[in-house]
């Protein structure tokens, strides 16, 4: 595997500039990664301000290059911003869309000015000096035996983030992109979460993890047309940055990507979810996992702050407004822990009254992890107990786990890790059992 080096540097200024977290579920652990958790919006400013050691992105468009020139960032601006700023240099609008489209489609998926087609000498010239291209370094591509890809990209600070890009015989290619560099939430079965939170990623850093998928591989894998945000990070943590990185991609000029192919996954962030089911068409996918507070409670540390029936109340209601408008529920299932038979039943339960479609996960296992998978047999069993009960279900394999790149494996989470909860007493023989 590759080796990432952890920015201590980046993680010390954190820990000071950072307030504490807005979910206090952390809030007594001595770990100080756990009082890395970003609210704003613009926590990349906060970190990357406060830094004279790299480049800083100062706002979604424009960032303080090493030699501290002021380059407006083209894939952090929407489509109104970007012909705003164009006409700002004294180019016209239709300049603007042509730019745009070098950027985005027409197959070219510009990364520098030199890529540029059919735009006229001067607009160039002017491009070369006040625009930046690309945000994103590639740092390494792995494929699994499945044809999965990881693609590791360095970011201006030195920190790596991962993007999925998983191959579908039937042409539906998607790409896994991050919205985090690591997570505050913890999950117990998620590698991702043993890194703690380093910092939200900005729009461009977003978008460009799809442009640099379809550059990279649309000539192997055919056509990326759907987009999960199921990488690192909780993407509802980073809604203003996830909102406006959506916003570009469904241009019908640039990436042109359906909202209902788009899919941004959360942990439960529950009035982070009710803005996002009010200002987006796109597909929202919530990570179930448990059938219990006791147990969500300690598999998923969130539902300390927002427990199973909120969350559920909370899609009830909402969903009440939406026009065929179904949520995804995923259901990670652990051995002994959140796959009875009674679980199943609960599930059904507990998801009546919402327009839903369960997929049931098998885990991915990873170094340093209680939990082991459900087996095959079980799974079907659990899968026809949903089905027989009325939901729509759906089991999904594993893809990349021996690469790392399946659900639930990325990141490198190095020498200094968040801490593994106390296992609750009713389910440590249940574990001990499964291992
Ligand atoms: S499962 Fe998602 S929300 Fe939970 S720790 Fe992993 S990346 Fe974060």
């Amino acid at each position: 595997m590759v080796l990432i080096r952890i920015n201590y540097n980046l993680l010390r200024m954190a820990s000071i500039s950072i307030h504490q977290s807005p979910i206090h579920l952390f809030s007594n652990s001595t770990h100080f990664l756990h009082r890395l958790s970003i609210s704003s919006s613009s926590a990349a400013t906060c970190l990357s301000a406060s830094s004279s050691s790299f480049s800083t992105v100062c706002s979604p468009d424009k960032r303080i290059s090493r030699y501290e020139n002021t380059k407006a960032v083209l894939k952090g601006m929407t489509y109104t911003e970007f012909e705003k700023w164009v006409s700002s240099h004294g180019y016209r609008p239709g300049q603007a869309l042509m730019l745009w489209k070098c950027l985005y489609g027409d197959n070219i998926w510009a990364h520098s000015v030199e890529d540029l087609e059919g735009l006229n000498k001067d607009f160039k010239k002017m491009l070369s000096k006040q625009a930046e291209f690309t945000v994103l370094k590639m740092k390494d591509i792995l494929t699994a035996t499945d044809g999965t890809r990881k693609i590791l990209f360095t970011l201006e600070d030195g920190l790596v983030i991962e993007t999925v890009v998983i191959p579908n015989e039937k042409g539906r290619t998607t790409v896994c992109v991050s919205s985090q560099v690591g997570c505050a939430m913890n999950c117990q079965f998620c590698f991702t979460g043993r890194m703690g939170l380093k910092r939200n990623l900005s729009a461009a850093e977003i978008v460009e993890q799809a442009v640099f998928a379809r550059r990279l591989l649309t000539s192997e894998v055919g056509s990326i047309a759907n987009v999960v945000f199921m990488g690192m990070g909780e993407p509802l943590q980073n809604i203003d940055n996830v909102i406006k990185a959506v916003d570009i991609m469904v241009h019908d000029q640039g990436l042109h990507i359906s909202p209902r192919k788009i899919t941004v996954s959360t942990s439960g962030l529950v009035p982070q979810l009710k803005r996002f089911l009010r200002e987006s068409n796109c597909a929202l996918a919530v990570s179930l996992n448990a059938t219990t507070d006791v147990a969500r409670n300690w598999i998923m540390p969130i539902n300390r702050k927002y427990n199973l029936s909120l969350l559920l109340e909370t899609l009830r209601e909402e969903l009440k407004s939406k026009h065929k408008y179904k949520v995804l529920f995923e259901y990670v299932l652990l051995a002994g822990v959140n796959d009875s038979i009674e679980d199943a039943k609960r599930l059904i339960d507990l998801v009546q009254g919402i327009p839903c479609k369960i997929n049931l996960i098998t885990f991915n296992p990873h170094s340093g992890s209680k939990f082991k998978p459900t087996s095959d047999e079980k799974m079907i069993e659990f899968r026809n107990i949903l089905a027989e009960g009325g939901c729509v279900v759906l089991l999904r394999p594993s893809r990349g786990d021996d690469q790392m790149a399946a659900c639930g494996q990325l990141g490198n989470p190095g020498e200094i890790q968040a801490p593994l909860l106390r296992v609750p007493a009713q389910f440590q023989a249940a574990l001990e059992a499964a291992l």
